[in-house]
């Protein structure tokens, strides 16, 4: 459901934006119109390579590219091809895809926001106080060792989501869309903080580069000490530690703040894949 509302979550696309997505469409499919929203692309599970990134007799897109400036959600990542899960890490990390066949090569823009999801066993209730989990350790670990450790280093966010009893999600519905404009403002403000602060450097924090980093993104000495304490700790990879300060720079802006404190950064740990395991 969050997963299906997110694209409206974004600002809507500038017109250099919506040609770009609409031409890869074309591409695709027969296309008239020009396409005036943000994609929303959720592929079943079962999906093969040459769908997932493009490709076939004629070259064409596929799903991450017509995600392009949109949401690609795989729901029930662990169940997708491992030919697929580590085909994404290339344009995860930057943004196209480069097809090269044997009846030709070409690049397409592949610029999606990734929304992952998974059962955290395989029956489902691994730590659910509604029913209890009938899953072994190992079944439980050969379920999480699917999804490889550079794919999940790629992911900036994870978190558990907990099962709600049904009554809560039908309250929910009443006041949806209250709770729905408010979320889009605050991150039009928090995009808009990321405009003022690059220019036309870059776009959003996620695309910093580490000397980036250290010129735009100001921690507290306080949030400095807490992030150096979590890297040994936790033994982060140099790109999870620029992740935490990229997340946390993100949750700063949602609050309008101008440095990242010690809560910001324990926000963005948390996030953390390898924590969470
Ligand atoms: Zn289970």
């Amino acid at each position: 459901m969050l997963a299906k509302v997110s694209a409206n979550l974004m600002p809507p696309p500038s017109l250099t934006e919506q040609i770009a997505i609409t031409k890869v469409h074309s591409l695709h499919s027969l296309c008239t119109n020009i396409i005036s929203e943000r994609p929303y692309r959720a592929p079943h599970h079962s999906i093969n390579l040459t769908t997932l990134l493009g490709g076939g007799p004629n070259l064409i897109p596929g799903e991450i590219s017509l995600a392009h400036l949109g949401v690609l959600h795989l729901d029930e990542l662990p169940e997708f091809r491992r030919d697929c899960l580590e085909a994404l890490r290339q344009p995860l990390e930057n943004h196209f895809v480069k097809l090269d066949r044997i009846n030709g090569h070409t690049q397409y823009p592949a610029d999606f926001m990734l929304i992952a999801t998974m059962n955290p066993c395989p029956c489902g209730y691994f730590q659910s106080n509604i029913k209890e989990c009938t899953c072994s350790p190992s079944a439980i670990q050969r379920y999480r060792q699917k999804l490889s450790g550079p794919l999940l280093d790629r992911i900036d966010i994870t978190t558990p989501v907990l099962q709600e009893p049904d009554s809560i999600l039908h309250r929910g519905h009443t006041t949806s869309t209250k709770q729905h404009t408010l979320a889009q403002k605050q991150i039009h403000d928090a995009i808009q903080q990321q405009h003022l602060r690059y220019h036309d450097l870059t776009r959003f924090n996620s695309r910093l580069s580490s000397l980036e980093i250290t010129r735009y993104c100001h921690l507290t000495k306080t949030a400095k000490d807490l992030l150096s304490q979590a890297s040994n700790h936790y033994c982060l990879s140099a790109r999870s530690y620029f992740k935490i300060i990229k997340v946390a720079q993100t949750i700063a802006d949602l609050e309008l703040s101008p440095k990242i404190t010690t809560e910001h950064i324990s926000e963005a740990i948390q996030y953390r894949p390898q924590i969470l395991n």
